[in-house]
């Protein structure tokens, strides 16, 4: 992380998880031992039904309320959608779009991305972009060129002005909820590429100020480690986020000092 340039930020992904009495009790916990000390953003991106109880637990917090999803359309015959518009109205701040589990249970192709980054932009929303490559893709050495792909288009209208709302998750498929991480070295080296391709597509503030997340069995033992690498800026956390004692720990990770430059 580099905390001159850049917001380091830690994202919850609850996913499926957790009633709105589970909710309750862990906003609870969370609020009462969160450090004082903490330097880092922090956002929890709840199942839709928990938005309403999580926005009024969190009120005047500094925790972040966050959705995993969104229609790309503001209203509309669409059963069992919700639009940017509706989470907006509920004080949603930032929300997870292109998650590899919606790209690959859900059908969406990097064009439906890029509609619904559109959409959250155009209702005030932080998109957390997700992008990365399956570990075919990884042998295959195609990696760069598919991440770079989906990036493309995923922005393609977006502004660099806009920018400034958007954080980038660089979130290896081969690493989701497997509990085998990418190395730091790994998640280091694909952040930096993604700078580069935001240098390229846009210009030097943008690839120096985007927040770009590592996600992939990030967990209390590994984010330290994670988050010394000088282009990680946080982490998008699925399963270790469900415990808020695993939480609050990688928040503390989040929150000590940068290495020192040799
Ligand atoms: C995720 O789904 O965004 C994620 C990173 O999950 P996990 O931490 O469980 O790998």
């Amino acid at each position: 992380m580099n905390r001159k340039y850049r917001k380091t930020i830690i994202a919850a992904n609850w996913k499926m998880n957790k009633t709105a009495a589970e909710t309750r009790d862990f906003v609870e916990r969370l609020r009462e031992a969160l450090p004082r000390n903490r330097r880092c953003g922090i956002v929890l991106c709840v199942p839709y039904v928990d938005i309403a109880i999580a926005g009024k637990l969190l009120r005047e917090s500094r925790i972040s309320l966050g959705a995993q999803n969104l229609h790309w359309e503001d209203h509309g015959p669409y059963t069992g959608e919700v639009s940017a518009a509706m989470l907006a109205d509920l004080d949603v701040k930032y929300v997870i779009i292109g998650h590899s589990e919606r790209r690959s249970l859900f059908c969406e192709s990097d064009l439906v991305v890029n509609k619904k980054v559109r959409a959250a932009l155009d209702a005030g929303l932080r998109p957390i972009l997700c992008v990365g490559e399956d570990l075919d893709q990884r042998q295959l050495g195609v990696a760069p060129e598919l991440i770079a792909y989906q990036i493309k288009v995923a922005l393609a209208g977006v502004s660099a002005e806009e920018m400034r709302r958007v954080v980038i998750a660089y979130e290896p498929i081969w690493a989701i909820g497997t509990g085998v991480s990418a190395t730091p070295e790994q998640a280091g080296e694909v952040c930096a590429a993604i700078r580069d391709i935001l240098h390229k597509l846009y210009d030097a503030r943008v690839a120096r100020s985007t927040t770009i997340q590592y996600g992939g069995s990030m967990n209390e033992k590994n984010a330290a480690a994670l988050l010394e690498q000088e282009d990680v800026d946080g982490g998008l956390i699925g399963t270790a986020s469900l415990d808020p004692e695993k939480l609050l720990a990688i928040i503390q990770a989040a929150s000590q000092d940068e290495p020192e430059e040799c």
